[in-house]
């Protein structure tokens, strides 16, 4: 049977993002029901049993993250939504918030009563304008039906959100960084620990949580366990830490493909699959060389290297769960946002762009980061112009290796995001970057800035 979308169901609906419409497809019934029927330990309970997991990269398992809270803690408690959507290529969280607002702002009232919080900041990308307009319209609406404020549905519950627009830059997204500039500062992330949890916005317990996973929250509550069980992969018996990868997810398709679109299909869906059957194939009647599975800092696929221990099967057709990209080097699912490659773009080109990106997005807080972001895009540049050395290669795969955070050497994730796009890219495609540097040829984009008279 096809899978039918429940989180996108109502997307297409004449305005969707309207609370009279939301209602009438039963929308806040749910938070109703909860306020009424349940304590907020057992919303929390549901969700943490449901075994969803943080759609938003890192995959941390969402009931037990609220769990981490001080018990008895007088308060106040924030949840902060991190709707900082600025990974490329990914737009899952735009969609929900320009199309289906209330379907995540029924999320948010059910996580802050789970986490007995009565105030929720809603962190939105600065250049998402349309969602930021569409969220103001639907907070708006829920203030002037009561269902936000003061003793919501005549429960005691009370709650405000407030919609905060971004500062415009990329680590803007890291839960930390977040919570420096939603507190009017530059977004630094903060060394840890102590964690959000036990101290975050104003130095107050906060909970950090994506939009598609408050939208999935929503849907667990309505639909329950069994239901949201009953998609995805379970956790590898052989693996004891593993969580599984449960639930319907969003994947969001870009680059050479025919058809960018984002599409809601159970999770462990292969990556052959979503571009093939969802994306209409590679672009131009191309074939595929590389893909990135799930935003830049993930890494690069090599769609044509055999998969290891699966015979005929190649590194495309490993399944979009949590730990599929894991299994071919890559950093994990991230984003879920898949950026296909086609056969006739240069990988030199691509990994110049992605070093561009994470040099100028670093914020500088660690010589690291800074610095080696830095020296990935002076030496990709130089192989670009046709001026790279044997050597080249080895010191991006050095200077990848010994920037990030897993050896304790900066404070937040992006150093290790910008490694791992170079480090895969030079392992698995090294005989193109080889030939290059033998040749001492410019790369495609190269040669056509040099037409252009800018290079
Ligand atoms: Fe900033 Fe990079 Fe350090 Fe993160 S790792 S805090 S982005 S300098």
């Amino acid at each position: 049977m096809p899978y039918e979308p429940v989180l996108l169901a109502r997307i297409n609906k004449p305005n969707s993002g309207k609370l009279e419409g939301y209602r009438a497809d039963g929308g806040y019934a749910t938070i109703e029901r909860a306020l009424k029927e349940k304590q907020p330990i057992d919303v929390t309970t549901q969700v943490k049993d449901s075994g969803l997991r943080g759609r938003g990269g890192a995959g941390f398992p969402c009931g037990l993250k609220w769990t981490f809270l001080p018990k008895d803690h007088p308060g106040p408690i924030y949840l902060c939504v991190n709707a900082d959507e600025s990974e490329p290529c990914t737009y899952n969280n735009r969609i929900l918030m320009e199309k289906d607002p209330h379907q995540v702002l029924e999320g948010i009232m059910l996580a802050c009563y789970a986490i007995r919080s009565q105030k929720a900041f809603y962190y939105v990308r600065y250049e998402y304008g349309d969602s930021f307009r569409s969220l103001q319209a639907a907070i708006d609406e829920l203030y002037a039906a009561k269902l936000l404020g003061q003793n919501i549905l005549g429960s005691g519950f009370n709650l405000d959100i407030v919609l905060h627009r971004g500062a415009g830059a990329y680590i803007c997204g890291e839960e930390t960084g977040l919570i420096e500039s939603l507190e009017g500062k530059r977004a630094w992330p903060r060394i840890k620990p102590p964690f959000p949890a036990i101290e975050g916005a104003f130095r107050k317990p906060t909970i950090v949580n994506n939009v598609e996973t408050l939208a999935c929250v929503t849907q667990i509550m309505k639909r329950g366990i069994d239901w949201f069980k009953s998609f995805g992969v379970p956790p590898d018996p052989k693996n004891p830490r593993d969580a599984g990868s449960y639930g319907p997810k969003l994947y969001t398709l870009a680059g050479h493909v025919e058809k960018p679109v984002c599409v809601e299909v159970p999770m462990g869906i292969t990556l052959r699959d979503l571009v093939e059957k969802h994306g209409g194939g590679v672009w131009k009647g191309r074939k595929a060389k590389a893909v990135n599975p799930g935003g830049l800092s993930m890494g690069f696929v090599d769609v044509n290297a055999p998969l290891k221990g699966e015979d005929g099967k190649t590194e495309y057709d490993i399944p979009l769960d949590f730990n599929g990209p894991g299994r071919v080097g890559c950093l994990g699912l991230g984003t879920a946002a898949v950026t296909v490659i086609d056969d006739q773009t240069s990988m030199i080109d691509v990994l110049h762009n992605v070093c561009q990106f994470f040099s100028h997005e670093s914020c500088g807080q660690c010589t690291p980061c800074r610095e080696g972001t830095g020296w990935m895009l002076k030496i990709t540049d130089r192989l670009r112009r046709g001026l790279g050395r044997k050597e080249d290669l080895d010191i991006l795969i050095d200077v990848g290796d010994r920037i990030g955070i897993m050896p304790g050497t900066t404070i937040c994730g992006l150093s290790d995001g910008a490694g791992w796009p170079v480090k895969t890219a030079i392992r698995k495609f090294r005989a193109e970057f080889e030939a290059a540097i033998k040749s001492g040829a410019k790369s495609k984009y190269a040669k056509s800035l040099a037409l252009a008279g800018s290079h």
